[in-house]
């Protein structure tokens, strides 16, 4: 038998391994979180993932969009935190995570959503975003003839909003972790955590872990993490599908995401072809992962009518696919340590936003479980308790 933790000892009948903090789920926000714990000097980050691969979780689904242009100044710190550290990520970590700064362009068709979209930008230059801007609707036809731009009176447009490489910042983020102490082990299901005298035991399928703190970074699966210490956590799954198209070179490629305010459709360049995004409202909680077919027509018209070359986008839906969105009542993450289980701490509920928050995610966790306070956010704003307390802060630029 190899004993991989020299630390480990007998207890409960079987050998118990230990930590000093037990991640639980592997996807690109327990990735983060391993990085900046060990970066901070924690050396003992044990990370716990159920598939035989990281990545399988929604991580592995996202859209890979990276934005500062949000409605809330939480939500706006977060990004602000977030996209320069994706800039950088590769000097950092030495992985790439091909962050491409290709922009969002939010599209308005109605007073309403200027207005929105006016006083969304104030906020965020008020907190220190730099290249944010309003921009006419003459200029977003000028910029993209290809639209059909008759009913589009105005926008805004962030240069350094963007995209990244989910998978790649995920293994880039635990690679550099465990080349610096951590571990990860894969094929490893959590089954259950016992509390036992301000010390937790976690069950998995490898055997038990002893450890004083818990993480749950399970994504999707958060709620069944949490009840296992008697927590009521409110994360619901929501199905959303991605349909990528065959190579199209009658858009630019060089195009940020675009999103028409008034369908909620939006697309980003993918390879040689488009990946094309629309939040069906007719959708219902729940896990379910597979790509429903009638989706496609859905996502066509509306491509369509914003775009109208896209009438010779040729698509395959067995390319297609589904993942699921982990979200809140008030489409804000919840972090932090849980009312009445000290030790235990929540990095979950990011509503669509799980990948481009995940750098802010990491640091903001890693600080509360070693210094016990964050300078990044008021971290009060996205804890648990406020459910409870009507402390909910509304995110309405949801996609
Ligand atoms: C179609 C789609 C498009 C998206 N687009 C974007 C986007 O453009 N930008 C953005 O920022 N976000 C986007 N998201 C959201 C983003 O992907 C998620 O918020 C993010 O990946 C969450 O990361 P995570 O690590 O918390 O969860 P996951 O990646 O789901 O990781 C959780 C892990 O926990 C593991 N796990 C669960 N239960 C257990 C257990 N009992 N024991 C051990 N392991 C367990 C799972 O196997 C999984 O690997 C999108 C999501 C989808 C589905």
């Amino acid at each position: 038998m190899v004993l991989l933790w020299p630390a480990g000892r007998r207890r409960y009948g079987g050998f118990m391994q230990t930590a000093e903090v037990v991640i639980v789920g592997g996807g690109i926000v327990g990735s983060s979180i391993a990085y900046h714990l060990t970066a901070a000097g924690c050396k003992d980050v044990l990370v716990l993932e159920r598939e035989s691969a990281q990545g399988k979780g929604s991580t592995g689904k996202s859209m890979g969009g990276v934005r500062a242009q949000f409605s809330t100044p939480v939500n706006i710190q977060m990004s602000l935190y977030s996209i320069p550290f994706y800039a950088s990520f590769e000097k950092r970590l030495g992985y790439p995570c091909d962050y491409r700064p290709q922009g969002y362009l939010f599209c308005a068709t109605s007073d309403k959503h200027l207005a929105y979209l006016r006083a969304n930008q104030e906020k965020q230059i008020a907190l220190g975003l730099k290249n944010v801007r309003m921009v006419s609707g003459d200029e977003i036809r000028r910029m993209f003839p290809q639209l059909r731009a008759d009913d589009i009176l105005g926008g805004s447009f962030c240069s350094t909003d963007g995209f990244v490489d989910p998978y790649s910042a995920m293994i880039g983020f635990m690679t550099w972790a465990a080349n610096h102490g951590a571990k990860l082990w894969k094929n490893t299901l959590v089954s259950a955590i016992q509390q036992d005298h301000g010390t937790f035991v976690v069950e998995t399928t490898r055997g038990k872990v002893s450890t004083k703190h818990v993480i749950n970074a399970a994504g999707a699966w958060a709620a069944s993490i949490a009840k296992m210490v008697g927590i009521d956590l409110p994360v619901e799954p929501l199905r959303r599908m991605l349909v990528p198209t065959e190579p199209f070179d009658q858009f630019p490629h060089s195009a940020p995401m675009i999103i028409d305010m008034s369908s909620g459709f939006h697309f980003r360049p993918e390879a040689l072809g488009f990946l094309l995004a629309w939040n069906d409202p007719e959708e219902t909680p729940g896990y379910k992962t597979d790509f429903e077919p009638s989706f496609i027509e859905k996502i066509l018209t509306r491509a369509a009518d914003r775009v109208p070359v896209f009438e010779n986008l040729a698509v395959n839906p067995k390319r297609a696919w589904a993942g699921l969105y982990e979200m809140t009542p008030d489409h804000h993450p919840i972090l932090g340590e849980a009312p009445g289980v000290p030790g235990f701490f929540l990095a979950n509920g990011f509503s669509g936003h799980g990948v481009m928050h995940a750098p802010a995610t990491g640091k903001i966790l890693s600080d509360l479980i070693l210094t016990g306070k964050t300078e990044l956010i008021d971290a009060k704003l996205l804890d648990l308790a406020r459910f409870g307390e009507g402390r909910t802060i509304h995110e309405t630029a949801v996609l």
